[in-house]
């Protein structure tokens, strides 16, 4: 096991949408000497996803240690019932950037973490720097912090409240880095290029404890290409990381000044088919998106699990019945609570099944039903748009929901990403707050 030390600054990579097999592949081949040295040197496990697996509910568990039931956001699109309207993040920054509203745009800059986010939950940045440490954050869009910065465009007017050193698609920066332009092209990589530059910056100046490097490219490959498909996207990832070992002067410096986490926030899977969720409600308000879907809808919640019987496109439909929760599958039903469950557990026998099926039922902002899609399928989004023939996830199946875990230098495992931010905190010796659950030392 490798040794402990408390005192090395910490750097968190997660790499978006990157599943367990396809990172192992490409360490067996040898074919990302970055990630290849990470791996000799740390340890390596799967671990579990949030539920809905999707982008903006993963990185606010990866940055808070919360399931939704704390955190409260509840999917990439919702219904927010005190403002009566619909928000949409979009799957990534750089997906709203390409084709959202300047309203989304809103709602995925401020929107998530100036309001939607829990005010019970903790980000990781302010609980690092309440203790006097200083916490860095490039382009992850859970980013809630404590120090203001102020737009450098101008089409925003607001500061953004993230950590002291913020980094945020050259829309907010701590720092002039002279990093280059993030959104020139997606496909060719220049967000992620944007991150590696700002990473490289960060380290040479050794100006942080705790840096959260996000690459978004990942993802977006995937997305297209299907997973486990992206091998080009993958091996700029390494080039970023590689970035920051060059930066700190090679291998054995890098590893002597930092202990590393690098994860993804959830799988993908293969979509061959799509389902209009909204077909079977007229007479609801449905929110659906890749491979998860919510229904807000007044009336018999039972009646509404009901309609989905025999739909190919569904897997499980959960709901709430008072002070249980309930999962339905073709009119089979399992009732649970956090302490007991009755009717066919194989209903929810997905990773952390009856864990983060609860989580998401006791998320004030969730629908009335939550929809898990059925491998293959996808629910098209408010646009009709699909990644039929790619990749998606959302669902609570394994491979939406499972994710690669390398670690080194750090002394517990995460086995889950909501055990990434009390891992952080337990290494640099600062509380974690009383939700977040306290893996096992192994
Ligand atoms: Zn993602």
């Amino acid at each position: 096991m490798p040794a402990t030390d408390a005192r090395k600054k910490l750097i968190l990579v997660v790499i978006d949408g990157l599943t367990p097999s396809m990172l192992e592949t490409t360490l067996e081949g040898r074919t990302a000497p970055a990630l290849s040295l990470l791996a000799e040197h740390g340890r390596y496990g799967r671990a579990v996803s949030t539920f809905p697996s999707l982008t903006p509910v993963c990185l606010s568990s990866l940055a808070t240690g919360a399931h939704p039931d704390v955190h409260e956001i509840p999917h990439l699109v919702w219904y927010h019932r005190d403002e009566r309207r619909l928000v949409e993040y979009g799957s990534s920054f750089g997906a709203v950037r390409a084709a959202g509203t300047r309203r989304s745009l809103i709602d995925t800059i401020y929107g998530l973490n100036a309001s939607h986010l829990g005010r019970r939950a903790v980000t990781v940045y302010e609980a690092l720097e309440d203790a006097g440490l200083t916490a860095a954050a490039v382009n992850i869009t859970c980013y809630r912090g404590r120090h203001a910065h102020a737009p450098t465009v101008p089409f925003l007017t607001r500061p953004a409240y993230g950590p002291s050193r913020f980094f945020f698609y050259n829309l907010f920066r701590s720092d002039v880095t002279g990093a280059p332009l993030s959104v020139r092209s997606r496909p060719r990589g220049t967000i992620d290029a944007y991150a590696a530059a700002v990473g490289r910056w960060l380290v040479t100046r050794d100006g942080f404890d705790f840096l959260v490097f996000y690459l978004s490219d990942y993802d977006y490959a995937s997305h297209a290409q299907g997973p486990d498909a992206a091998h080009a996207t993958l091996a700029r990832c390494d080039e970023a990381v590689g970035t920051l070992i060059a930066a700190a002067g090679g291998p054995d410096e890098f590893l002597e000044r930092y202990a590393v986490v690098l994860c993804a926030d959830h799988g993908q899977t293969a979509v061959r088919e799509v389902a209009q969720l909204g077909e079977a409600f007229p007479d609801a308000i449905v929110t659906a998106s890749n491979r998860a879907g919510m229904v807000y809808a007044s009336g018999d919640a039972g009646e509404l699990a009901a309609r989905l019987d025999g739909n190919p496109a569904v897997d499980v439909v959960l709901r709430r019945e008072g002070e249980e929760a309930v999962a339905r599958r073709d009119g089979a039903e399992l009732r649970f609570t956090p302490s007991g469950t009755s009717g066919d557990a194989s209903i929810l026998d997905h990773p952390e099944g009856r864990g983060r099926a609860w989580a998401a039922l006791a998320n004030p902002n969730a629908g009335e039903l939550i929809v898990s899609a059925a491998a293959g399928w996808e629910f098209a989004d408010l646009a009709g748009r699909h990644h039929a023939g790619g990749g998606s996830h959302g669902s609570l199946l394994t491979g939406d929901s499972e994710v690669p875990m390398l670690t080194v230098g750090l002394e517990r495992q995460p086995g889950s990403i909501v055990d990434v931010m009390p891992a952080v905190l337990d290494h640099f010796g600062v509380a974690a707050p009383e939700y977040a659950r306290a893996p096992a030392r192994a």
